[in-house]
């Protein structure tokens, strides 16, 4: 029986996990991330944290394949970040660190592939190859899985679904400086944004007439028939929509999985991307899956593990 870790580094606090090959969960648990002094106490917190559990279950550091670590930040393929806000680094090998550190082989990802890996293995896209999945939080993240493998690219930067350009006419600028990004629309920030223009003019009786409107607020109002919150939906879907067509058009993915805090509202969101998504799609795109996530917060543990474990 062979074992493995996954890593999700997180600004504020490190998951970890101990798995079998197969995914079996056997443990789980936090530390916290010093990210004081440029994060330098964070790499070796997880070695000692590794090496004290492997003590704790007797295992063998033979038993081990590795480590797997998904971090809040840009990764190329050799495991070298060049700079994370959420974690002071500056330039890190990161992987190379690592392995110095515990003595076992490592591999290193970015968050959001990370957990789209996950979610490949044993979430909302298990059983596919060709995946790609969005994450809309504060922000959009995304990953993109072709042929089960994790798209990196050439700086790291493989899957930013969010910052796809979905309106050539916006003015307001995106968190990365562009304008008119995916992210603007479709985050849960993006979502209230459209919520408060939305709101400006609108004579209609809302339930969204209220002091600080949420994205939770505006599905919650959809769920229950409220027409300028299903306008606003509306115009969250044909963004994403339109986004994930064209993303299909290069990628061809046959499941598209929706997580990330708006995804909590469950399956009412799928037909409202669903629907300008087939109106957009390039006729051998239109047959493909929505779904929604399924693993919460194991997913960047999970897709972590499944990085070092492989196909
Ligand atoms: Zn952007």
């Amino acid at each position: 029986m062979k074992y493995c870790f996954g890593v999700d580094v997180g600004g504020t606090t490190v998951k970890m996990g101990l798995f079998e090959e197969n995914g079996t969960i056997l443990d789980k648990w936090e530390i916290v991330t010093h990210t004081e002094e440029e994060g330098k106490a964070i790499l070796p917190d997880i070695s000692a944290s590794i090496l004290e559990k492997i003590k704790e279950k007797k295992l063998n550091k033979d038993d081990i394949a590795g480590i797997g670590v998904g971090v809040p930040a840009p990764v190329t393929e050799e495991g070298i970040v060049d700079g994370s806000a959420n974690l002071g680094w500056n330039y890190k090998n990161v992987r190379k660190e690592l392995e110095e550190l515990t003595g076992m082989h490592a591999e290193i990802g970015n968050d959001a592939n990370v957990a789209a890996l996950g979610e490949m293995w044993k979430g909302g896209g298990a059983g596919q190859k060709n995946m790609v999945m969005v994450t809309l939080g504060t922000g959009v993240g995304g990953g993109i899985i072709i042929g089960g493998r994790v798209l990196t690219g050439a700086h790291g930067a493989g899957g930013e679904i969010g910052h796809i350009c979905v309106n050539y006419e916006e003015t307001d600028s995106c968190g990365c400086g562009n304008h008119g990004c995916l992210e603007q629309y479709t985050s849960a920030t993006g979502i209230v944004r459209l919520a408060k223009k939305k709101l400006e003019n609108e004579t209609r009786n809302t339930m969204l007439n209220i002091e600080s409107v949420s994205a939770k607020d505006v599905f919650d109002a959809v769920k229950a028939g409220d027409e300028v919150a299903i306008e606003i939906a509306e115009v969250f879907g044909r963004y994403l929509g339109h986004g994930l067509a064209n993303l299909a058009a290069v990628a061809d993915p046959a499941v598209f999985v929706i997580g990330g805090g708006v995804s909590k509202a469950g399956e009412v969101l799928i037909p409202y991307i669903q629907k300008p998504y087939l109106e957009r799609a390039f006729f051998a795109d239109k047959d493909v899956k929505f779904a929604l996530a399924t693993l919460g917060n194991d997913a960047g543990i999970c897709g972590a593990a499944k990085l070092v474990l492989g196909d």
